[in-house]
């Protein structure tokens, strides 16, 4: 190993560099390659310069060899990487570049028609990656823990996307945990499917597979049809890290599929060792559900881009359906009142997260940074949760999810989780209505099933059956749409556009 070397990453990558790395579009690459290729990338990055001494370095490109090594050359230049989405539209991705204040981006052709005018009216570098690769390696800087590393955009707060920033010392700590909590190791072998600028597909699927020395195979977008032929064929895959949706749509393909084909399916996922849900609520029904194919139980996790993961059931030992479990290795975990109390168990609270895992800052944006500290550093994750015989529970977010009604602080994830088994219904968003006399109503937005039919009355009784009463919608309204994030992720609706009443 380079003693010289302070990336732990790059490190650990030089002690494992004759086993596979990457398998992806490009072909099959050791650590050795993805060495090579990095450094390449950091000499294309730095040109002349010694070190870019913390420039942001924009990287958008398609989930590739390529991509990782862009990645870890902006490392190595003393770079911070700044992943963009390869979907996002001009304006999403010109605040990025404007926030970020990036000096370059890495891309491939296939962009530059949408990112060549925007690079250029900011006076921003285009780097083809295929230039860069092509560049030749030579002396690198020194780039100590301290510096930092990663800027991913996220909404977690009010107002528009903001940068959380993290060190090299905080990536680390965060692939640290996880290859502890889910002991990766380097015969593992994952198949990734998840976007490459959000915290779940850069941090757990790659990053954390890397850091234990594993094979990380990208397919180039996900397909559930392809996704179960691959855990098929060959039965090398260990592990599969996916949101709720990404399973929702792996068991409608398994559903659509003859008897043959599924006995095949099932078994062939016996193979892998762990497969992990997250970035969203997992619905109890999907569980059981996705047993019911794989025969394994999900370990359902919980993490944000603020602090990399922070709960999760356990590997080993009972992983308990609605449960985000409990604290990941080196991260502590607490409830508080709103007086900043801390509670105990079988009591809803906010949830703060403390640990070498928590980022450094939102940049450029000290107020709304200190604004989710609290004095004693523990991070304010803006969720509301309960402790309940020793496993946290998330109840949803401070601001929507939670709801306040008849002097009842209840969840819509609770709510809709009950009404998504209704056999009328796909897709359901639960949001508090204000009203002068409950403080707010619940209000379902409904996406029905192909042919069906639903009617305030039958929600409402099937509602009673399962939740107390003042849980239960006392609001319809039938959608075509719901708004989604960028993962994916249903958006709770605009409440006064839809319930006019
Ligand atoms: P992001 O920063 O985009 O990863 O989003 C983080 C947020 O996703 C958290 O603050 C939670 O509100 C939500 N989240 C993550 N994991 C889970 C989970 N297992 N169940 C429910 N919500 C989750």
């Amino acid at each position: 190993m380079d003693e010289a070397e302070t990336i732990p990453l790059i490190a650990r990558a030089l002690g494992h560099a004759r086993r596979p790395a990457i398998i992806a579009s490009e072909g099959r690459f050791l650590y050795a390659d993805l060495l090579d290729a990095s450094a390449r990338f950091a000499n294309a990055l730095l040109g002349q310069a010694s070190d870019l001494n913390g420039a942001r370095v924009a990287l958008m490109l398609p989930p590739s060899f390529a991509y990782v090594a862009a990645l870890l050359g902006i490392w190595r230049a003393g770079g911070i990487a700044v992943p963009l989405c390869i979907t996002h539209p001009a304006p999403e991705l010109a605040h990025v570049l404007d926030d970020s204040g990036a000096t370059s981006i890495v891309t491939a052709p296939e962009h530059e028609p949408l990112l060549g005018p925007l690079a250029r009216t900011r006076g921003v570098r285009l780097l083809r990656a295929t230039d860069a690769l092509a560049a030749i390696s030579g002396t690198l800087p020194r780039v100590l823990p301290s510096r930092p590393a990663l800027l991913i955009y996220t909404s977690g707060t009010p107002g528009k996307p903001k940068g959380a920033l993290t060190t090299h010392a905080i990536v680390t700590a965060q692939m640290r945990s996880i290859v502890a909590a889910w002991e990766i190791r380097d015969n593992d072998h994952i198949l990734h499917v998840l976007p490459l600028h959000h915290l779940h597909g850069i941090l757990n699927a790659l990053l954390s597979v890397l850091c234990a020395g594993g094979v990380c195979e990208l397919m180039p977008r996900f397909d559930a049809a392809q996704v179960l032929a691959r855990f098929q064929q060959p039965r090398d895959i260990t592990l599969f890290m996916a949101v709720p949706t990404i399973y929702a749509k792996l068991t409608a393909q398994w559903d659509a599929s003859g008897e043959p084909e599924r006995a095949a399916i099932t078994e062939a996922c016996r193979s892998l060792r762990l497969f992990v849900s997250g970035s969203a609520a997992l619905p109890a029904s999907m569980l059981e559900r996705f047993a019911a194919l794989s025969s394994h139980v999900l370990l359902e996790r919980y993490g944000m881009t603020e602090i990399g993961m922070g709960l999760g059931n356990p590997l080993h030992g009972a992983r308990r359906a609605g449960y985000v479990g409990i604290p990941f290795p080196e991260v502590q975990a607490r409830l508080v009142d709103d007086a900043g109390h801390v509670l105990g168990e079988d009591a809803a609270g906010k949830l703060e997260i403390r640990g070498p895992n928590v980022f450094h800052s939102y940049w450029g944006k000290p107020a709304a940074t200190a604004a989710v500290f609290t004095q004693d550093g523990w991070f304010k994750t803006g969720d509301v949760g309960i402790r309940e015989r020793g496993y946290y529970r998330l109840l949803g977010r401070e601001s929507v999810d939670i709801l306040k009604t008849s002097g009842y602080k209840v969840s819509a994830l609770e709510i809709e989780e009950a009404l998504r088994e209704h056999p009328a219904i796909a897709e359901v968003c639960v949001v508090g209505v204000p009203d002068d006399t409950f403080g707010q109503r619940v209000a379902a937005a409904v996406i029905t099933k192909p042919g069906a039919a639903l009617n305030l009355e039958e929600l409402r009784a099937f509602g009673k059956a399962r939740m107390a009463s003042y849980k239960v919608p006392t609001l319809l309204q039938v959608v075509a749409e719901l708004p989604r994030n960028a993962m994916g992720k249903v958006q709770k609706p605009d409440v006064a556009k839809l319930f006019v009443r």
